[in-house]
């Protein structure tokens, strides 16, 4: 953050954004500056171009950090983000939100993620609840329940057996929403519960 601030004094005003994805925007930068900004941003390991696809997640403070947690968020969007750390891999599966609250408060919209992930606790231990289908876009729509929930360490296969499903289904240009409301729920759900 400090180096963020650093480049906000000198490219930007001193004026950083941040956004409802969660990314940090300077604004009015000068043009002929971007390319310069842009060496620096990727020296700190700030430039993957992932906006708008999965490893690009909406996720809440969870467990870690916010008392009402039933369950931690980020550890979750950590293994996702490590799982598909191939950016050819996921410019291929493209278009996809994946958003996570840690409890029904729901500040990581879960209810509006393609992939939604709910942390729930049974009896004293963390679990997570899988949604899909939601958007937040003009084709706005709330994600319906995949089934029981899943441990902490099953998540990546999860979502992985989720996109896989998606691969073999989608036709030319669908994007995974588009696939999901064609096929609908049960051969997502079909797939992950084998
Ligand atoms: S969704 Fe729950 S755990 Fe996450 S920040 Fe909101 S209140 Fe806290």
């Amino acid at each position: 953050m400090e180096a963020v601030a650093d480049l906000a004094d000198k490219y930007s005003f001193g004026e950083v954004r941040t956004t409802h994805e969660q990314n940090i925007v300077l604004a009015d930068v000068r043009q002929e500056q971007l390319f310069e900004l842009w060496q620096q941003v990727s020296a700190l390991g700030f430039a993957t171009a992932n906006i708008g696809f999965l490893t690009n997640i909406i996720c809440c403070p969870g467990g870690d950090f916010c008392s009402l947690a039933n369950a931690k968020s980020i550890p979750i969007a950590e293994q996702i983000q490590r799982r598909f750390d191939d950016l050819e891999e996921v410019y291929n599966i493209g278009e996809l939100d994946i958003n996570i609250s840690g409890c029904m408060n729901a500040c990581g919209h879960h209810h509006v993620g393609h992939i939604g992930i709910l942390g729930v606790d049974k009896k004293g231990s963390e679990f997570y609840q899988v949604s899909l289908g939601g958007s937040s876009g003009h084709d706005a729509s709330l994600g319906s329940i995949l089934g029981p929930s899943f441990e902490a360490e099953e998540m990546a296969n999860v979502v992985e057996e989720i996109l896989n499903t998606y691969l073999d289904n989608r036709q030319e240009n669908e994007r995974f929403l588009e696939t999901y409301r064609r096929i609908g729920i049960a051969k997502f759900k079909e797939r992950v519960y084998a």
